[in-house]
């Protein structure tokens, strides 16, 4: 369903109206005219001013800039040769570093490929000694984003396979976990909301006919009636962009967003969405999300308030798309960071370590699928590790995190940095208690999900917390494995007290 767009111009000539477009009804600039970046600036310059709305500046002005950016000229002399640069070479003025960060899908297409124009090591030093073309190398998205940084005088701009050395030696794994500086120090954020790859480009091609339709005769005088141009969630939110796992912190790490959609433009900054209508919307919700200072501002908020924001946030990721499955632990690593930074704990593979993030973080479950871990390198009972067991299945692995009331959280749940195998690595310790088979027939019964969809027995619980009630309630973690070797996460449940031996051992145990 969208919205709709209803209005009444009264004492219109009904004579003549057939030929001209009827006051009310919103008419954009061409895209890519030098009206439409007009308003871009002009968007910019009123937040730059502080007259956005937003109490406060949404303007970064930190000296820290990434590894390597683009100079798109000097003194707005544009030709087509632009330069990769070190930025350890070049000034770090804020004032006259400024830089945009595009925000962009890369494409199904290019899957296991290295585009030609992708930035090597074969190619680096001639791309920072001579530049390159941008007709001849670059992919309409990116010539369009080049576009726009020169139209509202931004002379670097970074994007991805450009900045970050791509193919064999590369310098992804490192890159890519500097993600929250490239995007909280951008001057703006550039996001090709429309553009499903790179070759698709986001100016010059969007829908700018609004049928309309009129009644003639109504209480109101003339009736016009047009789907709502302003829709901003069925633009930007649901815009193909907005599936895209590593999109998710681009978008709440920048501190302000030009949407480039099918339909229009709009503006996001801490003050609200501005739309080429010139309508000024509040982001409804979720608009602290966007507050140009988070997830640096969630300290404030209460504790609640922060455990439910983290699980819809990481529930949210779980839902969206990623062209390689491996990437589910850094494609949010930056955000889950900074998240810490603000909550004041440390993060380890998506799970919080602080009491209670620490216990509210650990019970999830699949949501709707059974799952395979699949990256043996991370712990059992990070959601991270796991995709769909179906090896057709394009859905991602979504989790969902358990509610709770109540629950007094057992103190012996901690994660420890160890040294195992040569590596650091974060260790879940919880008392681990054997499973009880009771043959009594009354009263609640266990209620487990199984991670791999398949219900196992010999396991045992580890205990997370107990809900306060007359007859207890255990939230726990079904796991497997032996003292000797160490426990396994194989699920997750409530579970009453009557299954659970109590007696004789409670001995903390190492899980991984
Ligand atoms: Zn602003």
């Amino acid at each position: 369903m969208s919205p709709i767009r209803v209005w009444a111009v009264p004492g219109v000539d009904n004579s003549r109206s057939s030929e001209l477009i009827p006051p009310g009804l919103p008419v954009f600039w061409k895209s890519g005219s030098p009206n439409h970046f007009r308003l871009l600036k002009g968007w910019l310059s009123l937040c730059d001013g502080g007259r956005c709305g937003y109490q406060g500046e949404c303007r970064r002005n930190s000296n820290t800039l990434p590894t390597r950016l683009l100079d798109l000229g000097e003194g707005g002399i544009h030709t087509d040769t632009v330069y990769l640069r070190g930025t350890a070479e070049i000034s770090t003025n804020p004032a006259e570093t400024r830089y945009i960060a595009l925000s962009h899908c890369w494409g199904e297409k290019m899957k296991g490929m290295t585009p030609e124009w992708c930035t090597t090591y074969d190619n680096e030093s001639t791309r920072k000694k001579e530049g390159f073309s941008i007709d001849e190398v670059l992919p309409k998205t990116f010539k369009d984003t080049i576009k726009v940084a020169r139209a509202i005088g931004v002379r670097y701009l970074w994007i991805d396979s450009l900045c970050i050395m791509q193919g064999d030696g590369g310098d992804w794994n490192t890159e890519a976990t500097k993600m929250t500086e490239v995007f909280k120090n951008a001057y703006c954020t550039i996001a090709a909301a429309s553009a499903e790859d790179s070759d698709q480009g986001f100016l010059d091609q969007r829908e700018s006919d609004f049928p309309y339709a009129m009644v003639p005769n109504s209480s109101h005088g003339k009736v016009f009636v047009c789907r709502a141009t302003d829709d901003f969630p069925g633009d930007v939110e649901n815009g193909v962009l907005n599936t895209r796992a590593w999109v998710l912190q681009e978008r709440l790490l920048s501190a302000r967003t030009i949407h480039f959609t099918k339909r229009q433009t709009y503006w996001e900054c801490g003050g609200g969405v501005r739309c080429e209508t010139l309508t000024n919307m509040r982001n409804g919700n979720h608009s602290f999300r966007y507050d140009p200072n988070f997830p640096g501002s969630i300290g404030d908020r209460s504790l609640t308030a922060q455990i439910k924001l983290v699980q819809d946030l990481f529930e949210q990721y779980t839902t969206l798309s990623l062209t390689y499955q491996n990437d589910r632990p850094t494609a949010i690593h930056s955000l889950a960071m900074e998240l810490g930074k603000a909550l004041d704990t440390n993060v380890a593979y998506g799970i919080f370590g602080k009491a209670p993030f620490l216990h509210r973080s650990l019970l999830w479950r699949g949501l709707g699928c059974s799952l395979k871990q699949i990256l043996p390198e991370l712990p059992s009972w990070s959601w991270m590790a796991y995709h769909v067991n179906d090896e057709q299945s394009k859905d991602a692995a979504k989790i969902k995190y358990q509610d709770v009331e109540d629950v007094e959280w057992d103190k012996s749940v901690r994660l420890v940095e160890q040294q195992e195998a040569g590596n650091n690595r974060w260790i879940l310790k919880a008392r681990v208690m054997r499973r009880r088979d009771t043959s009594e027939e009354d009263g609640d019964k266990e209620d487990l999900y199984f991670d791999l969809g398949q219900a196992l027995d010999d396991v045992r619980y580890a205990v997370m917390g107990r809900k306060a009630d007359a007859n207890p309630t255990y939230y726990v973690l079904v796991v497997q494995g032996s003292p000797a070797s160490g426990w396994k996460r194989v699920g997750m449940g409530l579970v009453p007290k009557r299954y659970i031996l109590f007696d004789d051992q409670d001995i903390v145990a190492k899980i991984w």
